[in-house]
């Protein structure tokens, strides 16, 4: 399963912004706010450099895949397959990212976490139009029915989340049906639906680098 090692609160100092990788924790027991001004490491009070255009660019990237909890090998595979594609490329980057099985349970509010909706999925409590779907980057399409599994409804991790639904809102691309646990994909992400932090660009310009 992709994922990234480490304690995820430092990826969120790296990166400077609020990756929201530990779910509800996130929400109540933040400590980004205070030490967001320093770098992880025992250089962290350092003050840091003018980045290189360079650095500026890898850092979008990265803060996007981190984001994602995505590894570099299948994010360079998503961009690739958007940079053939006929749309504008930032914008079809982010929309695979999306459109993936794990954001989708964590944009629908069935996961309190991306981190934890890849968890659920793997260890096959979801369904994708009627069938288990245990792959988390399984990319989904308008009108695909995402879900949770029958017997799996009872299960802390998806009731937590589910208690904290009226805090949290679902994208107009997603249509949520909050007693049956289960939500439709209605139709592809505008850019403007999609995380706003990240700047696709700066990532378009890191690839065309190489
Ligand atoms: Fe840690 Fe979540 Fe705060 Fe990031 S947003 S620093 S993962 S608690």
């Amino acid at each position: 399963m992709a994922n990234q090692a480490g304690p995820v609160c430092r990826l969120c100092r790296r990166e400077g912004v609020k990756l929201y990788l530990k779910g509800a924790k996130c929400l109540s027991n933040c400590t980004f706010d205070k030490r967001n001004a320093l770098l992880p490491g025992q250089h962290g009070l350092a003050r840091r450099r003018k980045p290189s255009d360079y650095g500026i660019q890898l850092r979008a990237k990265q803060r996007a895949r981190r984001m994602y909890g995505v590894l570099e090998a299948q994010f360079r595979g998503y961009f690739d397959r958007a940079e053939r594609s006929s749309g504008v490329t930032g914008t079809v980057l982010l929309q695979h990212l999306e459109r993936r099985l794990d954001n989708v349970v964590y944009r629908l509010g069935l996961a309190a976490s991306r981190r934890e909706a890849r968890q659920l999925v793997s260890h096959r409590h979801f369904t994708l139009n009627g069938r288990i779907q245990n792959v988390p980057s399984a990319q989904v399409r308008p009108g695909d029915v995402v879900g949770v599994k029958e017997r799996s409804r009872a299960l802390d991790p998806i009731q937590n989340a589910v208690s904290l639904l009226q805090n949290r809102s679902v994208p107009d691309w997603l249509s949520l049906d909050a007693e049956g646990l289960r939500g439709t994909v209605v139709r592809l992400p505008e850019r403007e639906e999609m995380e706003l932090v990240i700047d696709e660009q700066l990532i378009v310009e890191y690839y065309s680098r190489r």
